[in-house]
């Protein structure tokens, strides 16, 4: 078959790779524990639940507008206003199926041939492909594991060449749980302002935040950004609805147009069903995501803390989202009776063969010294899985 070259640039998603895997494995019998998925384990409130089945029963299950139902893009414009004091246009906001959507559609409508989007690493696996998808080019700025993995301005600036039209922010960032700091807000929104390129900011992990640092959105930290910016956001995350695919973004009126007129010719709108399930869970779902940090908050704990009890591995408390990201540089190199544990590809294939334990490798966020562990399972999946990391790795010598 004579496929398009853009196929060879790309690769499967990674996180949604192993979580398959995973699955898989566990559909054959085996006990695998899973630390891969990016999603909460809780099941989709009630409140959210009624209201799809009351649409399926009022036979609201036909085409709506491409770009979402106004009924919805009014919870959006409302939710915007109440967490980040933004004040958009109807006009302003588009509903995609997913935020993974949203991103794609904003790559699409960006992006010529050549053009260069800026992307922190660690990043969230998805974000160079979506870029290259669209014929632009990913420019990866290093960010340290010491520093916080907090963005340098000047660092940014170095990298913005006159085909720079993006930079993507992820705060809390997935993998690392970084928050974005004023400081680093206020100076990322300057260089963006003196340079005039957009800034993308994904902030779908915006409720799952532990306490230590506050979440801060770039447009509330800087409202005179908004004209240059695309605050991305779903509700995959804060209210455990990562099938129902709907994410949102709100920005500047052109963009949001020309996203919507490219939805309007690949998906159409997000399900009908989902986007009412969107309006409950905007408007009536604010006490669920706050059970689900009481929730995540001691398996956060227990997460780092076992995982720092492992040799060779460092393991700094997340700020924020779900998941930890420790530092294995300790145990690569390393032998076991079938080879070396060189790359953390090895290392995660090593651990789910051996351990029966799915992670996430480093690599496709960027950063190669690392493992990504998902800590929405349960207390005591997470202690068996990582007391089953902890003899893989003793076992290696
Ligand atoms: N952004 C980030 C940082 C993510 O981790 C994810 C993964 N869920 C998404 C966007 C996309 O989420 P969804 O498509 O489920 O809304
Ligand atoms: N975003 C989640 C993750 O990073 C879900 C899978 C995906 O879409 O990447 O695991």
């Amino acid at each position: 078959m004579n496929l398009a070259a853009r196929t060879t640039r790309v690769v499967p998603s990674a996180t949604l790779n192993v979580s398959a895997t995973a699955k898989a494995m566990a559909a054959q019998g085996l006990d695998v524990v899973n630390f891969s998925a990016g999603e909460p384990a809780a099941d989709t409130p009630e409140v959210v639940k009624a209201a799809a089945k009351a649409a399926i029963t009022d036979g609201f299950t036909k085409y709506t507008p491409a770009s979402g139902i106004d009924e919805l893009k009014q919870a959006i414009v409302e939710k915007f206003s109440r967490d980040q004091g933004i004040h958009y246009e109807p006009s302003q906001i588009l509903v995609s199926c997913g935020a993974k959507h949203t991103l794609y559609n904003a790559a699409q409508a960006l992006l010529d041939p050549g053009d260069e989007v800026i992307i922190p690493a660690p990043y969230w696996v998805s974000y160079p492909d979506i870029v290259r998808l669209a014929d632009g080019r990913p420019v990866i700025v290093e960010t340290r594991e010491r520093d916080g993995y907090a963005l340098d301005p000047a660092q940014l600036e170095a990298r913005v060449t006159p085909r720079t039209k993006a930079l993507i922010l992820n705060s809390p960032s997935n993998p690392t749980g970084a928050l974005y700091t004023r400081e680093t807000l206020e100076a990322v929104a300057d260089v963006a302002k003196r340079h005039g390129f957009l800034v993308i900011s994904d902030e779908i992990y915006e409720q799952l935040v532990y306490g230590e640092t506050p979440f801060l959105s770039l447009v509330s930290a800087v409202p005179e950004i908004a004209d240059h910016t695309l605050v991305v956001n779903g509700v995959s995350k804060a209210f455990s609805m990562t099938g129902w695919r709907i994410g949102y973004a709100g920005g500047p009126k052109a963009l949001i147009a020309a996203m919507a007129m490219i939805q309007s010719q690949s998906t159409s709108n997000p399900a009908s069903i989902s986007q009412k399930a969107a309006v409950a869970a905007l408007r009536d779902g604010t006490p669920f995501f706050k059970e689900l940090l009481t929730d995540l908050s001691p398996k956060r704990r227990l997460m780092v803390d076992t995982l720092n009890a492992i040799p060779g591995v460092t393991c700094p408390t997340p700020a924020g989202a779900f998941y930890a990201f420790p530092n294995v540089s300790g145990v690569l190199g390393k032998r076991h009776d079938k080879g070396t544990v060189t790359t953390t590809a090895d290392l995660a294939t090593y651990l789910l063969h051996e351990a029966h334990v799915a992670c996430v490798p480093g690599e496709p966020f960027g950063s190669p010294h690392h493992l990504r562990f998902t800590y929405t399972p349960t207390i005591e999946a997470i202690e068996r899985g990582l007391k089953r990391v902890e003899r893989a790795i003793r076992a290696l010598t």
